[in-house]
């Protein structure tokens, strides 16, 4: 098959950029499709012949992922997300004037070509809901208005400029907040090196190489009581300690920057604003555990902030920071970025090694570890990018310090996006252990219109929720346990008087059920039955003894599935079963006093 001398190009330096060959199967086809607008038989065999694969590989990998297409989509591939902060935002009313104004429905192209359409799960631009993509183009907080005025310029040829940064992550900074890996955003031009260099940047790899050893590295970052901010809260230094010393295989690190937990939408400015503070956290642990290599892990939906982060990388081999013998110390770090193609199960840490390594997204069973059997079957460190950017200022601050900024077991801050009905959605950084209550109510603003608060998702959509009485709590892990959840990714969802929480249930089981990897009976059956029955509830055919089995059959699915997605599927259900029972009792009774807000797109 005849290439354009692009995407040739790409080809080959994909082909040789990884240790095995197959890890480049899913940039290929991405970048592929980019080009062509799907994959064609043909693509396939050209892929599968530059590989050393057959057809039959690419195709079922190829199959697996939601962004990848084998029908060309329209010029414009317009994706509508309706998950839960947008939702509560009006995300269903900019779904149905989609399917008016372009007269098409879900997956469908208009006669033309010119666009198509898709309803899609979480695209990580909460805190700017109700939100839309258009190709990689993000377009935030729409109105009916807004959205037939871009609609009407891409009809006339002209892309309307995208919003590149999360609309709420640059808000005024509140009293309270403590910027740390947070503190550059808004600087001009911040994520270029030479603003990088101007701000403390690379003087913890400096300090790293120079003053520390390995040990040290571990237990600087030990000290700080550095947690992992991608949802388990696993203590990052003992994570880095499990890295066999005496293994004669490579060791490997990677970013897990696949943020797709719904209600989470911060590793997206992170990258954006400050790429070499996540390349310079990724350097210093590399030296920690001995890896040489390291693989950023990108979302596919996050095409423009891969572009960024490889932009920044491609600087940092330029200034000595990445390659041979960094700063004259000896040390070699190698940096890859590497793209997904859409699939929330690739956030779980097995299942992104595998995509890694060009496969489907299957979780492995576990042991072995990563940290002993990872990626190539080597150890493997897998860090989010949150985690891995605070390691810059542990190092400088020291970790007792960085310690002090949080509670006893709950070092430093964290970044917490708000959003849903919330006076102030946005991204805040917050030392850890700070007070729920306060946060929504003084920092993020309360609830607009002189709402009630009904509920609270205290870290993304797998967290179980809370009620409007149990938020007066300290946001750490092991408060926010205590008090019957998590603080999981940190996507707090905040939700008003007027939402129906059998309509919650329902979104998040939806969610839940499109992306089970089908692997394990319980979570694949299990979260598709669920969502027929809580559909029937909201429809107002639910049937009195439907109510126990929906969170029977939720109880079942805990602790019985390969990866923590039937876990995550069942732990908001059970808790909104019994927090909100007489909300079940009111479809039965064929009225729901709620309409979950969305007369929000339609009121402006
Ligand atoms: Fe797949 Fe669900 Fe089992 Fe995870 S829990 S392995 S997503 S079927």
């Amino acid at each position: 098959m005849e290439l354009s001398t692009q995407l040739a190009a790409r080809f080959e330096k994909l082909q040789t950029a990884y240790p095995f060959k197959r890890s480049a199967l899913i940039p290929m086809l991405m970048y592929a499709q980019d080009e062509y607008g799907s994959v064609s038989d043909e693509m396939i065999a050209e892929i599968a012949r530059r590989l050393d694969l057959n057809n039959v590989q690419v195709e079922e990998t190829l199959a697996y992922y939601s962004m990848l297409h084998r029908k060309p989509m329209g010029k414009f591939h317009v994706q509508v997300c309706t998950n839960v902060a947008c939702m509560l935002r009006g995300g269903n009313d900019i779904l149905e004037r989609a399917k008016k104004r372009l007269e098409i429905g879900h997956k469908e192209v208009t006669e033309d070509g010119v666009f198509s359409l898709e309803e899609v799960e979480c695209i990580g631009a909460c805190t700017g809901a109700p939100a839309m993509q258009v190709n990689y183009d993000f377009y935030e907080n729409l109105t009916a208005l807004k959205f037939d005025r871009i609609i009407k310029e891409l009809d006339g040829g002209r892309v309307p400029p995208p919003e590149p940064v999360t609309a709420g992550a640059l808000h005024a900074r509140e009293p309270g907040e403590t910027p740390l890996i947070s503190r550059r955003w808004g600087i001009k031009d911040s994520r270029k090196i030479d603003v990088y260099l101007e701000h403390d940047g690379y003087k913890a790899l400096e300090k790293a190489l120079k003053e520390m050893t390995p040990e040290s590295i571990i237990d600087e970052v030990k000290k700080s009581s550095l947690r992992g901010r991608g949802g388990a809260g696993f203590p990052t230094g003992m994570k880095w300690s499990f890295v066999p010393k005496d293994s004669p295989k490579p060791k490997y690190l990677i970013c897990n920057a696949d943020e797709s937990e719904p209600g989470t939408c911060k590793d997206r400015p992170l990258m954006e604003m400050d790429p070499h503070q996540l390349i310079e956290g990724m350097i210093i642990a590399g030296r920690s555990f001995g890896a040489h290599r390291g693989f950023i892990y990108v979302r596919g939906e996050y095409r423009y902030v891969l572009d960024i982060v490889e932009a920044a990388v491609v600087e940092a081999y330029a200034h000595g920071y990445l390659g041979k013998d960094i700063l004259g110390s000896g040390f070699d770090f190698d940096i890859l970025t590497h793209t997904g193609a859409g699939a929330y199960e690739c956030g779980e840490e097995s299942a992104l090694m595998e995509s890694l390594e060009g496969k489907r997204g299957y979780p492995r069973i576990k042991p072995p570890f990563p940290a002993v059997v990872g990626l190539y079957g080597c150890p493997t460190i897998i860090n989010n990018v949150e985690t891995l950017s605070s390691v810059p200022a542990i190092i400088l601050e020291g970790g007792e310090n960085y310690a002090k900024r949080g509670t006893p077991k709950n070092g430093g801050t964290r970044l917490l996006c708000v959003a849903g009905h919330i006076a102030k959605p946005g991204i805040y950084e917050i030392p850890l252990g700070m007070n729920m209550k306060k946060f929504i109510y003084e920092m993020a603003g309360g609830i607009p219109g002189g709402k009630k608060l009904k509920a609270v998702i205290p870290g993304g959509s797998s967290c179980p929720i809370l009620s409007a009485e149990e938020i007066d709590i300290a946001m750490d892990y092991d408060s926010v346990a205590k008090a019957g959840s998590m603080l999981g990714s940190g996507g707090m969802v905040v939700m008003d008087e007027t939402t129906c929480m059998v309509d919650m249930a329902r979104r998040i089981m939806h969610f839940y059920a499109h992306e089970s990897c089908g692997w394990c009976i319980p979570c694949r059956e299990g979260t598709s039955w669920l969502k027929k029955m809580l559909d029937r509830f909201h429809a107002g055919y639910g049937r009195n003894e439907d109510i126990d089995i929906v969170g029977e059959l939720a109880k079942n699915m805990l602790g019985r599935t390969f990866c923590p997605l039937g876990d995550a599927a069942a732990l908001p259900t059970i808790s909104i079963v019994q927090k909100w029972r007489n909300e079940f009792e009111d479809h039965l009774n064929g009225k729901c006093a709620y309409k979950s807000a969305e007369a929000l797109v339609g009121s402006r």
